[in-house]
């Protein structure tokens, strides 16, 4: 492990998943001191950053352009420059392109300073009622059937709560095969737009869940599927 040398930090600055308000004096602080803000959405960011009178250039770094500016973003970090990375919602590296800066960073001993703040997996598991003293965070699911299949079998058995992200697209595809796979009788909860105006929670058996989402008209917004562990009673079953 070698001391991080080099002068310029890297900011990881949580914003917020939904409702603006969601920021902390620190992040807007750190927001506001840096030199350059990388943004996912740089449109999206400057909505934040206008309502916070953050005026600081602004760089696009996403998933198909990271490999190609991250070089440059080292060299300025390297120079001395302090820059801040933020995603479209919550704290970066937490399923966005945030980890690949990381890794680029620490592999050059770049300093690297986490700004804490929302996160949509932790207010979901915090609200949802499942226990939250052992979890599991597994992201999105692979979108290949098998994949996803083979990766729902190894976690059927884990006694914790499992947290996955699911776009709206592929929510029902994806419970069914919960409820095929991990138990029509296994407790789920689906968090839906949290912090925003429709927010909202569905509770139930796999079964119910499938039903609920199955009668509805339109399947939108931002989810987060959570599932209950694996009780010793269903193991000796
Ligand atoms: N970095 C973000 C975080 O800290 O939560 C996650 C980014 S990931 C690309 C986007 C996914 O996070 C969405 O598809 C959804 O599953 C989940 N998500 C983000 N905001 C949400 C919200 N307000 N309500 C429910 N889920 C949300």
């Amino acid at each position: 492990m070698s001391p991080a040398k080099k002068e310029g930090r890297l900011y990881l600055v949580a914003t917020p998943i939904g409702n603006l308000k969601d920021i902390t004096y620190r992040a807007v602080e750190v927001l506001r001191q840096v030199d350059v803000i990388l943004a996912e959405d740089t449109r999206r960011a400057r909505i934040l950053l206008n309502t916070y009178n953050v005026r600081k250039p602004l760089m696009s770094y996403h998933d198909h352009n990271k490999e190609q500016c991250t070089p440059y973003i080292l060299k300025q970090l390297e120079d001395g420059k302090n820059i801040a990375l933020i995603t479209d919602a919550g704290t970066p590296g937490i399923a966005d392109p945030g980890f690949y800066l990381v890794k680029k960073a620490l592999e050059h001993d770049i300093q690297v300073v986490p700004i804490p703040g929302p996160t949509a997996l932790i207010s979901a598991l915090s609200a949802s009622g499942l226990p939250t003293d052992r979890f599991i965070f597994c992201g999105f699911l692979p979108r290949k059937k098998g994949k996803r299949q083979k990766l729902l079998e190894e976690l059927t058995g884990f006694k914790g709560t499992i947290i996955l992200y699911e776009s709206p697209y592929r929510l029902l595809k994806t419970l069914m095969d919960i409820k095929d796979i991990v138990g029509e009788n296994r407790r789920i909860v689906l968090a839906r737009e949290l912090t925003k105006i429709y927010e909202e929670f569905i509770r139930g058996t796999a079964d119910e869940v499938v039903k609920e989402i199955q009668s509805r008209p339109a399947i939108r917004g931002e989810w987060v599927i959570l599932i209950e562990g694996s009780s010793a009673e269903e193991k000796t079953e």
